[in-house]
């Protein structure tokens, strides 16, 4: 393997120089956070902090995404690397000084650090520009948590010209040691899809159930089967989850209702995998609804797809972390989460890679601390200065000529 051509000290030093202005503007999204495709004060907030640097912008016009180009003096590559904007729609129970100021808003999956980190790369990017051989497009969008944010700015155009060759992202971790990346070739995260199953039976008197056909066993029924189809059509050696996290029926209890509605998700690191999902779950409801003379309706909402990370990116993302940060600074994940990002939308269109980046507060233990998008989640902020300097290096590496792709 030949040496990484960054600039070790100057993006660690850049890193840390930036951190306290890091830390206030994550606090400050932090204390005010937005859901959803629309995120107008905290695309205020980023385009406050990128004031007077030398970028290009674009915006809209289905979200309040900022795209924020970076021209170096050569006309080289394109690198794009992305930080999400959206909170989740849950009460933040942290006590944290700079804690949530909206009822029901909270910045649970770390994506007010994502920004921070990402402004602090272009900030210390701008100060390099001179060194760059090619141009940095800085995206940073909204409407994560399953708003489809991504795919909006995509087919809004904001990413067409100039076209990234490459693409990359962090994601910050508070169950993984701090200042720790990590990564893994091919899936990274599953597709997550939407499904809604809706039993119509009929409904009569709780004392005289033969006069009725009850919804609410079927859709007992309904549950368990749902669940052969990870254990037994599924193979072994693939992953898949379905769960069904709502159920709803009837009023009281004397009465059987006329219907009954499961609601639920299905992850898969496989297309294939996927389709077979949808065609079972349609095929059991529908078919246990028929054995007992009632009717199942399923109705299935595609989500974001298996988020699939390029080798040759994430083997750039190893050997930049280990370059700015020792040896011990990157692990290669053994498997994949089920988890899911709308990044893969981006992944779909160039060869790129996502990072996760620990933050585990300090003091505290990795493996039993809060997670993403718990309502008690804090994270070790100074790990933002390893988040700029990566974003630095990544992107200078790549339009050095690193990662051919
Ligand atoms: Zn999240
Ligand atoms: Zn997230």
């Amino acid at each position: 393997m030949n040496a990484l051509v960054i600039d070790r000290e100057l993006w660690t030093t850049s890193g840390e120089a930036l951190l306290e202005d890091a830390v206030a503007l994550r606090r400050a999204i932090h204390a005010e956070p937005e859901l959803g495709l629309d995120c107008p004060k905290t695309t205020a907030k980023i385009k406050r902090a990128l004031e007077g640097l030398p970028l290009e912008l674009r915006e809209g016009p289905s979200t309040t995404g900022l795209v924020a180009i970076l021209r170096g003096p050569q006309n080289g590559r394109t690198v794009l690397l992305r930080g999400d904007m959206d909170a989740l729609p849950l009460r933040e129970d942290t006590g944290l000084e700079f804690c949530s100021q909206v009822e029901g808003a909270m910045h649970a999956c770390g994506h007010d650090t994502h920004v921070a980190m990402l402004v602090g790369a272009a900030r210390a990017l701008c100060a390099q520009r001179d060194r760059l051989n090619g141009t940095v497009v800085f995206m940073f969008q909204p409407g994560e948590e399953g708003w489809h944010g991504a795919k909006y700015m995509l087919e809004d155009g904001l990413l067409d010209d100039p076209r990234p060759d490459a693409a990359f992202a962090l994601h910050i971790s508070p169950n993984m040691p701090a200042g720790m990346f990590a990564s893994r070739t091919g899936p990274l995260l599953a597709s997550a899809d939407e499904f809604e199953i809706t039993i119509t039976g009929k409904g009569g008197h709780g004392a005289m159930p033969h006069e009725t056909i009850d919804p609410v066993p079927i859709a007992a029924e309904i549950v368990l089967a749902l669940q052969t189809l990870v254990s037994r059509k599924t193979p072994p050696n693939e992953s898949a989850v379905i769960t069904v996290g709502k159920i709803e029926s009837g009023t009281t209890d004397n009465v059987i209702p006329e219907t009954a509605t499961l609601l639920g998700t299905i992850r898969t690191l496989d297309e294939r995998i996927r389709t077979l999902l949808h065609q079972g779950i349609e095929r059991v409801a529908t078919h246990v609804a028929l054995a007992h003379a009632a009717k199942a309706e399923v109705e299935i909402s595609p989500g974001f797809p298996v988020t699939v990370c390029d080798g040759r990116i994430v083997a750039l993302a190893e050997r930049t972390a280990m370059a700015l940060f020792g040896e011990d600074a990157w692990r290669t994940m053994p498997t994949p989460m089920m988890g899911a990002e709308d990044f893969a939308y981006v992944l779909q269109q160039m060869p790129g890679a996502m990072a996760f980046l620990g933050a585990v507060p300090e003091g505290g233990d990795y493996h039993s601390c809060c997670g993403l998008h718990s309502n008690r989640m804090v994270l070790d902020e100074r790990v933002m200065a390893r988040g700029v300097a990566m974003h630095c290096a990544m992107a200078e590496a790549f339009l050095n000529g690193e990662a051919v792709v």
